[in-house]
């Protein structure tokens, strides 16, 4: 049965694109697969952050992956660092990593471009997430599509890997990515794509009215100055992309109809699309604040999933050093 992992880091508030390109795909694979979600803080720590930040939205990603239908006796939902074993593959991995591979990944060049002195954990970030993967044997992955060149790279070291110790049956599988029709939701500046880091983001737990706000002012087709003029559903970054993913079909076909003929303002077609994303939405935002409510009791949850974890984790880091010659002491 394929095995399931995927992570998302507490670097800011989980957003709708982090729920239509990954989360949403985790909910529903957790039926069909053995799954294992994690929330990587020591991914996070790779960007500027407060300590006291970090504890509170580690503690509030919970809440939104569990509001968002992962159901923790069906998949082992936890926090990185409580499975001490990600970082000690992680190290295992950098010894077979090249620096080549690392250096050509676009999202090391983004975000390095972003800091004053580049740390060594964000070039060595996609080694700790083949670790992450790897010590669970996943070999499917739901992610968004920026995580595509990442697993590229997993099957890399996973190949490198085997080769070295176990050249006549892989141990380790390849890991492929497994995406969504809603693969790269654009951020509401319509520029790069919908990031935690980047602050362009629709909260999943916002209000109707803070969504409203952000849906208001959103940048829609250019060319389309006055309601009058008619529009191109192709050349608005936003709403019509957030229409395919929220709405029923008959209401995409009237959005492409009534944008193109002039039918619809886009004041219009944002009220239509607001309605259907809260239809979605509003039954998450209730289940989280029920969840906030009992720290205590996310606390236990996150707990029971590292222990879970932890019982796989150790046995591959047990294959692993026995392998590798580094279980001499044992
Ligand atoms: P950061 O800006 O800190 O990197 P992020 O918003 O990119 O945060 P991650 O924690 O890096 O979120 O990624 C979690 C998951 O969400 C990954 O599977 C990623 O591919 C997916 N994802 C992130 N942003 C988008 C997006 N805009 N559209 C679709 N999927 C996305
Ligand atoms: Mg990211």
């Amino acid at each position: 049965m394929p095995r399931i992992f995927s992570g998302i880091q507490p670097s800011g508030e989980l957003h709708i694109g982090n729920y239509l390109g990954a989360v949403k795909n985790w909910v529903a694979l957790q039926h069909e697969h053995e799954s294992f979600f994690c929330i990587v803080n020591y991914h996070a720590i790779t960007i500027p952050f407060a300590p006291e930040d970090l504890r509170r939205r580690t503690r509030e990603m919970a809440v939104g992956l569990l509001a968002s239908g992962l159901d923790s006796t069906k998949a082992a939902v936890f926090v990185q660092s409580d499975v001490p074993e990600h970082t000690e593959l992680g190290w295992i991995f950098n010894t077979i990593t090249p620096l080549g591979e690392l250096e050509r990944q676009v999202q090391f060049k983004e975000k390095s471009a972003k800091q004053e002195q580049v740390m060594a954990g964000i070039l060595n970030y996609p080694v700790l997430q083949a670790a992450d993967i790897l010590l669970y044997l996943a070999d499917t992955v739901p992610v968004g599509e920026d995580q595509v060149q990442h697993l590229e790279l997993s099957r890399v070291i996973a190949r490198n890997w085997n080769a070295r110790f176990s050249p006549d049956a892989p141990y380790f599988p390849e890991p492929q990515p497994r995406l969504t029709p809603t693969r790269r939701i654009a951020g509401l500046d319509g520029q790069a794509k919908m990031s935690k880091s980047i602050g362009n983001t629709i909260g999943l737990l916002e209000t109707p009215e803070q969504v409203w706000d952000k849906l208001r002012p959103a940048v829609t087709d250019p060319a389309r100055q006055r309601k009058t003029d008619a529009g191109d559903p192709d050349k608005c970054p936003v709403i019509y992309q957030l229409h395919k993913a929220f709405s029923p079909p008959d209401t995409v076909a009237e959005v492409e109809t009534k944008c193109r003929g002039a039918g619809w303002g886009c004041m219009d077609c944002k009220k239509a699309l607001h309605a259907n994303m809260m239809d979605e939405l509003t039954p998450i935002r209730t289940r989280a604040e029920e969840l906030m409510a009992k720290p205590a009791h996310v606390d236990e949850l996150l707990a029971d999933g590292a222990r879970r974890a932890r019982v796989v984790a150790r046995g591959t880091i047990d294959t692993v050093r026995a392998r590798m010659g580094l279980d001499a002491a044992q």
